[in-house]
């Protein structure tokens, strides 16, 4: 952390090499055309963070501003903006996309060729610049009842719908979730808000099956302990799960995902895993088992649209995946805790 603190310069944190964050005094930006200045009112610490945190992104370099989950305030907008006024609290994706390319043309907008060069990234800090893009496609006005940090669950939970909505996940099935951690959750909140009745959830750790617990997990299954797949065998009647999601983003992860699903079952492959990495796969048990294995990617407008509803809508109770909350300038701290493994996600309050 640099001597900026406490100054009135805005601050912005930045990652200046693996591990080593910097908080440096940044220039007042003013929004171009198209443009919003948001002050930050809580950002959001993402698993996808702490992967940035210890190997940094093959798309973005170093010193990188840092942080993409957020909410705040409109503290100045730009020319051409009439949907949005200075003082109003706002809501957004980090990204957007095209609208015209290739992918955007299919409505597979998840996939635009801008969508991920043009992401927003910096919101641990104290203003952010929304991009004309972003804020013309996915930014909305607060709810006044919903708190700024469930608002800046946008972006993870407008993934999970996506992905859910590929899945199509019924009522009358059962499921089962690999990964209890935020986004292992954030299904599991939605699956349950769906009316899927029966699901079960593999994770590490107990606080974290305690908590798949609490919000509504039918089953845990401590995968440190137990043979996850040898459960899931168990369920549904001795047929093993109708879908299973991968929610861990690890190779282990995705076999343990594959070697669950009973047969005629469908596997949702929603983790990323680190570059270079593969899976095996048995072609006859793929075959003749007609397993359908999905992999979704990031997320649509409709997607997000569909995201700000159920936020605003509160039934979700998806403000229970943040479970702890710290100022900025305690930030590596935050990526300490985070790589302890109790902490959902962190709430980063300027
Ligand atoms: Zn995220
Ligand atoms: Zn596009």
């Amino acid at each position: 952390m640099s001597a900026t603190e406490g100054s009135a310069a805005p601050r912005q944190a930045v990652l200046v090499e693996p591990r080593h964050f910097e908080l440096r005094a940044a220039p007042q930006a003013h929004p171009g055309p198209g443009e919003i200045l948001l002050q930050v009112r809580c950002a959001l610490s993402c698993g996808t963070d702490l992967k940035f945190y210890r190997r940094g992104h093959p798309l973005f370099s170093f010193p990188m501003p840092f942080g993409h989950e957020f909410s705040g305030v409109a503290a100045e907008v730009g020319a051409g903006v009439d949907t949005f006024k200075p003082g109003d609290e706002l809501m957004a994706a980090p990204t957007a996309p095209c609208g015209r390319c290739f992918f955007c043309e299919r409505e597979q907008e998840n996939l635009c060729v801008q969508v991920i060069d043009t992401m927003v990234m910096g919101a641990y800090a104290d203003f952010l610049l929304l991009p004309a893009h972003v804020v013309a496609r996915n930014a909305f006005k607060k709810p006044a009842d919903l708190p700024f940090e469930e608002a800046a669950l946008l972006e993870p939970l407008a993934c999970v719908v996506h992905a859910q909505a590929i899945a199509q996940p019924r009522k009358s099935e059962t499921c089962m979730i690999v990964g209890a951690g935020a986004f292992g959750l954030l299904h599991l909140l939605l699956l349950k808000a769906a009316g899927v009745k029966r699901v079960a959830v593999a994770g590490r750790g107990e606080a974290r099956l305690r908590w798949a617990a609490q919000m509504g997990a039918d089953w845990v299954i401590d995968a440190r302990r137990e043979d996850v797949a040898g459960k899931a065998a168990a369920l549904n009647g001795g047929y093993g799960p109708d879908l299973v999601i991968e929610a861990t983003g690890q190779v282990s992860g995705w076999e343990t995902a594959l070697a669950s699903a009973r047969r005629g079952g469908r596997v949702m492959f929603f983790g990323g895993c680190a570059a270079g990495t593969s899976i095996q796969l048995d072609t006859r048990r793929m075959h003749y088992d007609s397993l359908t294995l999905l992999a979704p990617f990031h997320y649509r407008p409709l997607d997000v649209r569909r995201a700000r509803d159920l936020l605003a809508d509160r039934k979700l109770g998806a403000g229970r995946i943040i479970n702890q909350r710290r100022r900025l300038s305690e930030l590596p701290q935050v990526f300490d805790m985070l790589e302890g493994g109790d902490v959902l996600k962190c709430a980063i309050i300027p």
